[in-house]
């Protein structure tokens, strides 16, 4: 039997939303649960999304919820966690995207902002995306040589066909078949030289041997991205459990407005970090009885992570106040 690994793996972002922190303890308690191990690395390659100071509230947060990782670089006598940005010095990521390259998985791109500009652009979620025209992939091989030896500057893109189909598969949501031609050549490379998230997370679940992966649904629409990079390196991918999003009572996402989207700002109403941990991990996941008050110790014994739902799961504050009354 393969010992179960699992991780969290935040970028740092701000505040830990309560949606993270269960992605978090679920991964947590799967590892526990099976005797197995649990790491935490820091997703923090993207620029861009850095926020100052969020790293320790990462840290504050899992100390305070008594979630404690297994493994990683030796730190003053104990583990750190595993950050991207150092790994990145090992060259690691580079040296993945050139494979990928020699396997015709993936390609250079030159395009400046200039001619990306005048690209055609298409709405997904609410974003505007730009859609890349596969320019770059027809570039003969001399071309490219010579860019490269000229020092342009390029992104690194996965090659995805635009006939086809990918599947993909989520322990919650089944198999999720996508056409090849909706899949965007995404940037595994950026022009800095760091990988993007997306490209860095597979490359690390994979040479950590992350068994299982749990994070919330928003990812569900790159997993077939994710897929082919799996495909494309030959290796088996981690099993997949998309939760579904936490909403408010007005079946909103639970945003920062409600003013209790984050664990820290619970604590800050007064809440027991045991009552908001006990809380979250009944926000999709139920035990084989309709016990409700748990500790972290039995929360570990009963987590069998194929009692996981995927129902929304509305955040009820009242409910959460009676908890901590419980405590
Ligand atoms: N760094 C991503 C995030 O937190 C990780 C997604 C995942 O868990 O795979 O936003
Ligand atoms: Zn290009």
């Amino acid at each position: 039997m393969t010992k179960i690994r699992t991780r969290f793996a935040p970028s740092p972002t701000g505040r830990m939303h309560v949606g993270n922190l269960r992605s978090a303890l679920y991964e947590f308690l799967i590892a526990k649960h099976a005797g197995g191990d649990f790491m935490l690395r820091i997703e923090d390659t993207d620029q861009e999304r850095f926020v100052e100071g969020a790293v320790d509230i990462i840290y504050d947060t899992l100390a305070k919820a008594g979630i404690t990782h297994d493994e990683g670089p030796d730190k003053d006598g104990g583990y750190g966690p595993y950050v991207q940005s150092e790994r990145m010095k090992t060259g690691i990521y580079m040296k993945y995207a050139k494979e990928l390259i020699e396997k015709g998985e993936a390609y250079y791109c030159f395009c400046d902002k200039e001619r990306l500009s005048t690209l055609k652009t298409e709405v997904v979620e609410g974003k505007e995306i730009m859609i890349y025209d596969k320019h770059c992939l027809h570039l003969g091989k001399e071309e490219v040589e010579k860019n490269l030896a000229e020092g342009k500057p390029f992104v690194i893109r996965q090659n995805i066909p635009m006939e086809g189909t990918t599947t993909f598969h989520d322990e919650l949501y089944g198999d999720i078949t996508v056409e090849n031609a909706e899949l965007d050549d995404m940037i595994l490379i950026k022009s800095d030289g760091y990988p993007t998230y997306n490209f860095a997370n597979v490359v690390d679940d994979h040479t950590m041997n992350i068994t299982h992966v749990v994070r919330g649904n928003e990812y569900l629409s790159s997993s077939p991205k994710y897929q082919r990079l799996y495909d494309a390196f030959g290796w088996k991918s981690p099993v997949y459990i998309h939760l579904p999003l936490i909403t408010d009572e007005n079946h909103k996402k639970l945003s920062k407005r409600s003013g209790h989207s984050s664990f820290e700002d619970l604590l800050e109403q007064g809440f027991l970090p045991e009552a908001v941990v006990n809380y979250i991990a009944l926000l999709g996941w139920s035990p084989e009885d309709n016990r409700e008050i748990f500790s972290l110790d039995e929360l570990i014994k009963e987590f069998d992570y194929h009692r996981i739902n995927k129902s929304p799961s509305v955040f009820d504050y009242m409910k959460l106040k009676w908890m901590n009354g419980e405590y």
